[in-house]
C-alpha cells in the first residue's frame, strides 16, 4: 500500500511517497517558489538528492511535475500511478466541524473553503493541492488530515477567550491550536514507548521546532494546548510573538505608523527569537552565539525555555499530575543545550534530567533519571506518518 502525503503552503509543496506495510519512506521532495522565478523540485531517491529547475507556475502544474517524476523517467520509484492507493492532504484548519480526518468528497470540500476566513494564510494553499490532485488523480482516494482536529477534544473553559460571546457565535473566535498531528503521533509513540496505552497516560508533549507548542494530552485526548485562534498564540517562536499584551497590537500600530496587514506580518515574520536577538530564528545559530558568549543571544533562549517551562507547570497543574514531559520537533529532538534549561526545576516533581541520556543517545529515548517520578522523553515526530496512518484506516474501512 503506497500513499502519497502532500503538505502545500503558498508557494511550497512539500511531499513523501510512503509504504505503508512497513511504514518506511520511498522517496520525498519539495516543490519551492511556485509562481516566482526560479522555481525548483528537489527531490531525493535512495538517499541521492537530485533537482530540476523549471517555470512552476501554479500548484497543479507543481504537483504534475512531482507525479511524472515519481512515476515515469530514470528516476521513477513506481511504474503507475495506479499503485497510489491514497493520497493524505495536511490541512491546517478544520474550525469547529472536523475532529476527525475525513475522505474528501465535493461537501467536505466546500466546509475547508468555509474555513478560509479563519485561515487566511494556510487554508487556500492546502486547497490548491486538494484541488489538483482531484483533477490529476480522480480515482484515487484523497484524505484532508486537519492540524487542528486533534484539539477539538478541549473543554470549553480551555478555549474561550475572555471576549464578548458575539464574537465566538459569529466568527468562531476561540483557541483551536496547531501541530495536532503532530501531538497526536508523539502522544501514540510515548504510550508504545512506556508501555501503555494512551488512555492510561497525562503527558505534557513540547513540540519545540521553528513554530512552537506545548500541549496537555489527558487520557490521550488533547485538554489543552499553547497556540490559539491562530499559530501566533503561545511561545516565542523562531519567527512569531508567541503571546503578547494584546494592547500591544494598537500600540505598534500607532507608534510604528502601520496598517493590520503590517502589523500582522511583523507578528508573524519579524518577531519570536528572531527580532529579539537580532541575529537568527535559528536556535543553532542562538546557541553557538550564546555560548561564545553573546549575551542577548542568551538572554533569548532563557527567555524561551521560561515560557515552555511556564507551560509545563500550569499543564500538569490542569492535569492534576502527569506521567511525563515529551520533546519533539527540531529543536526538542536536538538542543540538549534548551532541554537542560527548559528541565532545570523539576526537583518539585521529584525528578532529574539524567544529564548524559540528554546529551546524547538512540533518537527516541528516555532521558531523566529511572527514579523520576515524572519521566522525561524524547520522541521524534513525524506527521507524514500520521497522515498516511489516517488514509490507511480509511482505506482498511
Ligand atoms: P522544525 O520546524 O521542527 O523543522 O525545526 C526547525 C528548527 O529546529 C530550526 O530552525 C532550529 O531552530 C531547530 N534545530 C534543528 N536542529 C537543531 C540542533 N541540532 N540544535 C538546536 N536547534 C536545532
Amino acid at each position: 500500500m503506497k500513499i502519497l502525503v502532500l503538505n502545500c503552503g503558498s508557494s511550497s509543496i512539500k511531499y513523501q511517497l510512503l509504504d505503508m506495510a512497513t511504514e518506511t519512506l520511498i522517496t520525498k521532495g519539495l516543490v519551492e517558489r511556485i509562481g516566482l522565478k526560479d522555481s525548483v523540485l528537489k527531490y531525493t531517491v535512495e538517499g541521492v538528492q537530485r533537482k530540476i529547475e523549471r517555470d512552476i507556475p501554479g500548484h497543479s502544474e507543481g504537483i504534475s511535475l512531482v507525479l511524472d517524476v515519481i512515476s515515469k523517467g530514470e528516476h521513477r520509484v513506481i511504474d503507475s500511478l495506479d499503485e497510489i492507493t491514497a493520497v493524505g492532504h495536511r490541512v491546517t484548519h478544520g474550525g469547529e466541524k472536523f475532529k476527525d480526518s475525513v475522505v474528501i468528497t465535493d461537501s467536505v470540500i466546500k466546509d475547508i473553503e468555509a474555513c478560509i476566513p479563519i485561515a487566511p494564510l494556510h487554508n487556500p494553499a492546502n486547497l490548491e493541492g486538494i484541488y489538483a490532485c482531484r483533477k490529476l488523480m480522480p480515482d484515487t482516494l484523497q484524505v484532508a488530515v486537519f492540524d487542528t482536529a486533534f484539539h477539538q477534544t478541549m473543554p470549553e473553559k480551555a478555549y474561550m477567550y475572555g471576549l464578548p460571546y458575539d464574537l465566538y457565535k459569529k466568527y468562531g473566535v476561540r483557541r483551536y491550536g496547531f501541530h495536532g498531528t503532530s501531538h497526536r503521533y508523539v502522544t501514540e509513540q510515548t504510550a508504545k514507548l512506556m508501555g501503555k496505552k494512551p488512555e492510561d497516560l497525562k503527558l505534557v508533549i513540547c513540540h519545540l521546532g521553528n513554530g512552537a507548542s506545548v500541549t496537555a494530552v489527558k487520557n490521550g485526548k488533547s485538554v489543552d494546548t499553547s497556540m490559539g485562534f491562530t499559530p501566533l498564540e503561545g511561545l516565542i517562536m523562531g519567527t512569531r510573538c508567541g503571546e503578547i499584551d494584546p494592547a500591544l497590537v494598537c500600540f505598534i500600530m500607532e507608534h510604528e505608523d502601520m496598517t493590520a496587514k503590517q502589523v500582522s506580518r511583523y507578528l508573524n515574520s519579524k518577531s519570536g527569537v528572531l527580532g529579539l536577538s537580532e541575529i537568527s530564528s535559528d536556535f543553532r545559530d542562538l546557541e553557538d552565539a550564546a555560548i561564545a558568549g553573546d549575551e542577548r543571544a542568551e538572554m533569548t533562549i532563557n527567555a524561551f525555555a521560561y515560557q515552555v517551562e511556564r507551560y509545563i507547570g500550569a499543564y500538569i497543574m490542569v492535569m492534576n499530575g502527569a506521567d511525563a514531559i515529551v520533546f519533539t520537533a527540531g529543536l526538542g529532538e536536538n538542543s540538549p543545550y534548551v532541554r537542560a534549561k527548559v528541565c532545570a526545576d523539576l526537583d518539585y516533581l521529584g525528578s532529574r534530567l539524567d544529564a548524559a541520556r540528554n546529551e546524547k543517545g538512540e533518537k527516541t529515548r528516555k532521558i531523566s533519571t529511572d527514579d523520576s517520578k515524572v519521566a522525561v522523553y524524547v520522541v521524534p515526530t513525524n506527521e507524514e506518518i500520521m497522515i498516511a496512518r489516517e488514509c490507511k484506516r480509511f482505506l482498511n474501512k
